[in-house]
């Protein structure tokens, strides 16, 4: 089913509204009522309250409809059950209505997989309510920005994103290109590059997540396992995309999933994906397209969209001759004007069951079929807690300020900061001592 396109556009509209009613009020609670703990009182008064899309378009139950639209954190998987959720699923700039592709994938098992991890895509993992040591596996297709620009953010805001897991990562390197141009390379790099914030943070906050596990496999093999744990099985195939880059395929109780990253299509994919239960692979915009929104010059329309991107005619065909039972098409600016544009171009070759991917797009996959469905995020989330309790680097190895700079402390501050300590110790029974305290004269 193509979401968007075959629905009557009365319930198209009733979807937009309901999403618009939801987005808004929770909006509203942020803006309109900056008192703290006025989160539940206004959830409770915007379930008592039909909204006015519910008045014009009546359904019986409550507010939340979870037929048409996924609320995170509120449906527990089948154990055979594979969710599939859009945190980024534009073209390489990433805009708000956009992030850059990224797709996590959670199975009934409990294991949750983030494949690429591209430029704004980290919000939208949050706004999903998954405490972040349940998602600690980030699979990349290829090391562009648009498919790991995002990885710093994930990775080293996890002190304070309620992270206590190492991270672990897998990327492709090898089979004869550059070394320097490998994953691990690149997260040696990252590291450094980030050396200064992970230094200073030691003993002000449980700082374990920073721990990083690189796994760089060869990219040149042909469905290679590079993951294989609790009955789930990840493999890449080779992509034609410069070079160094690969897509996944990942098997589980029967369930196969396919992500292209980006590629053109290609005779690995053709053999290794037939008849996919899911089947998620790039469709970019039309050399036309990126004459009419980027400015491209012919010569770059075409470069882009057939020799290192599968144009959307050519995403067509890659499903025709592979078959997927549901298919989904992503890496496009998914917009009023230029998805009719799009749809048009995919319909030239393939007749199959599709969706156009938007940012938030759940599918819910099991033997039986899949389904397809906007999922509702919180814009105003806040970080869940660790899976392992809190625990703070030894004494010898904690991060100090320099002296000097610490004595520039505007004097008058020191009151303040310890009215603040007072009144925290008194508050949650501690007694933790102010360092900045002034010796008692
Ligand atoms: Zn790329
Ligand atoms: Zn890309």
């Amino acid at each position: 089913m193509a979401l968007g396109s075959t629905l009557p556009s009365r319930r198209r509209l009733a979807l937009v509204l309901t999403g618009l009613a939801v987005i808004g009020a929770a909006y509203g609670v942020g803006l309109l009522d900056g008192a703290r703990g006025s989160l539940s009182r206004a959830a409770e008064a915007a379930e008592s309250r039909p909204s006015p899309a519910a008045a014009n378009f009546p359904r019986t139950g409550a507010v939340r409809d979870n037929d048409r639209f996924y609320y995170p954190g509120t449906e527990a998987l089948a154990p055979d059950e594979m969710r599939v959720t859009a945190c980024g699923s534009g073209m390489p700039l990433p805009r708000l209505s956009q992030a850059a592709p990224c797709f996590l994938v959670e199975l009934g098992n409990g294991e949750k997989f983030v494949f690429d991890i591209g430029s704004g895509s980290t919000e939208r993992l949050m706004s999903l309510q998954i405490p972040l040591d349940y998602i600690n596996k980030v699979f990349v297709g290829h090391l562009h920005m648009d498919h790991m620009g995002d990885l710093p953010a994930f990775h080293l805001y996890g002190p304070q994103n309620g992270r206590s897991e190492p991270l672990h990562v897998w990327g492709p390197g090898g089979g004869g290109s550059p070394p320097e141009w490998g994953m691990k390379a690149s997260m040696d790099h990252m590291d450094k590059m980030w050396a200064w914030m992970q230094g200073t943070l030691v003993g002000t906050i449980d700082t374990r997540s920073f721990e990083l596990h690189v796994t760089e496999f060869d990219w040149t093999k042909v469905n290679n396992v590079i993951y294989e744990e609790n009955g789930v099985v990840i493999r890449t195939i080779p992509a034609i995309h410069f070079e160094q880059s690969v897509s996944f395929i990942l098997e589980w109780k029967g369930l196969k999933f396919a992500y292209s990253s980006d590629t053109v299509p290609n005779k690995w994919w053709t053999e290794h994906t037939q008849g996919a239960d899911l089947s998620i692979h790039e469709c970019f915009f039309t050399a036309p397209m990126f004459i009419d929104w980027y400015r491209f010059t012919p010569q770059e329309a075409l470069n882009a969209s057939t020799l290192i991107h599968t144009s959307a005619q050519m995403f067509g065909k890659i499903m025709s001759l592979t078959q997927p039972k549901h298919a989904v098409a992503f890496h496009f600016s998914n917009d009023p004007d230029t998805l009719p544009l799009i749809v048009d171009a995919v319909r030239e070759t393939y007749s199959g069951p599709v969706d156009f991917a938007k940012d938030f797009m759940v599918w819910n996959v099991t033997k039986k079929g899949t389904r397809t469905r906007l999922g509702v995020a919180n814009p105003n989330r806040y970080p869940l807690p660790p899976l392992h309790e809190k625990q703070m680097a030894d004494e010898a190895e904690r991060y100090q300020t320099p002296t000097w700079v610490m004595e520039g402390l505007e004097p008058r501050m020191l009151p303040v900061i310890q009215g603040i300590y007072d009144g925290f110790n008194e508050q949650f029974g501690t007694s933790i001592p102010n360092p900045l305290q002034q010796p008692s004269e």
